[in-house]
């Protein structure tokens, strides 16, 4: 059997999830009329207090629909280094909404108040318009490491204080919630936009929701046309967004409790030069000189284990749902023997 720790988006749904889907009430989403769509958009606006949501075929389109939302050609999105809308969006910033990003460089992926401060331009005809800044939350890129909403609570106040839109790409936002054990509703709270991905830890086959005011999810729904999001009677997977929500969120504390397990092995490992921190439920080391990531692929694939390559030698693996104790102690045996 092959242990698959590319991503947590590998997981198949499971047969509970199926039947919830197969049993869907659908209608046509783009009349806004599949009431399963409607209600997955509003039960996860209400768990964050947010006033509407909208159901997207991807966490690219609903980062992307609020960068274009909240900004105007020629305006600047200040983000992360290492954030997900700057490395793996394709470039979607510019060619989607002809904005610039100003990167910065954080701990572990997480923006500081200071240095958004520092970054923002002043209001000069030759400076770049700052309208929006972007955080993710865990920070996939820096490891899965997590804000807390101590670090959010100034870096919100001062974006309001300035007029400048705050959006976060929360894809995988339940895994840093169940770890910090903070409320959804106080991190709604501080944001004027929030993706969140059902595809990832949650489990589901597909689907992102973007949640705001009613105004932006109104202008938010243009653009996912406009982006040729547009679904018909998708409340099949809206179904499975349901479900996830319902059963999944609190399961996420094992894939960190595994992720935290692996991490202990590799540190033992002489192959292994480091291991970053693993705070939720994405590992991430550096193989030692000599060895690159293709070569610990090669190795790993030939023990039924998929993981994917972070760098030149660097590796990254996602715990998840699919992905039990007994794998995670045949993982732990076969890296022993790798090298
Ligand atoms: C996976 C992911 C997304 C969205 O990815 P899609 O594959 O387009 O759904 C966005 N941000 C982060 C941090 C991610 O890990």
């Amino acid at each position: 059997m092959v242990i698959d720790l590319r991503s947590d988006t590998v997981t198949k749904p499971s047969k509970a999830m199926m039947d919830a889907m197969m049993s869907a009430e659908v209608g046509d989403d783009v009349f806004n009329e599949d009431p399963t769509v409607l209600k997955l958009e509003q039960k996860l606006a209400s768990m964050f207090g947010h006033e509407a949501g909208l159901f997207c075929p991807s966490g690219t389109m609903t980062n992307q629909i609020a960068i274009n939302v909240h900004t105007k050609p020629g305006d600047e999105v200040i983000c992360d280094v290492n954030s997900h809308i700057y490395n793996y969006e394709g470039g979607g910033i510019a060619k989607n909404s002809g904005v610039q990003a100003k990167l910065l460089v954080g701990d572990r992926g997480r923006l500081k108040l200071d240095q958004i401060k520092d970054n923002v331009n002043a209001s000069y005809d030759w400076l770049t318009r700052t309208s929006l800044v972007e955080l993710e939350n865990t920070v996939n890129k820096a490891g899965g490491s997590y804000y807390t909403l101590k670090d959010i609570k100034d870096i919100s106040a001062f974006c309001r204080a300035s007029n400048i839109k705050l959006h976060l790409d929360g894809a995988r936002l339940f895994n840093a919630l169940v770890e910090t054990k903070e409320s959804a509703k106080d991190h709604g709270a501080l944001f004027d936009s929030i993706s969140i991905c059902l595809s990832k830890g949650l489990g589901t086959p597909s689907g992102s929701v973007l949640l705001g005011n009613t105004e932006f999810i109104r202008q938010s729904r243009r653009v996912r046309k406009v982006f040729g999001g547009g679904m018909r009677q998708v409340g099949f997977l809206a179904a499975a967004g349901i479900y996830a929500l319902d059963n999944n969120i609190e399961r996420l504390t094992e894939d960190h409790k595994r992720a935290k397990q692996i991490g202990e092995s590799l540190k033992k490992l002489n192959y292994v030069k480091a291991v970053l921190p693993v705070d939720t439920n994405i590992v991430i080391f550096d193989l030692k000189d000599g060895i690159t990531a293709e070569q610990f692929i090669a190795k790993a694939s030939e023990k039924n284990i998929k993981v994917a390559a972070f760098g030149k030698q660097t590796i990254r693996m996602v715990t998840h749902l699919d992905f039990t104790d007994d794998m995670l102690q045949r993982l732990s045996e076969a890296l022993k023997t790798l090298f």
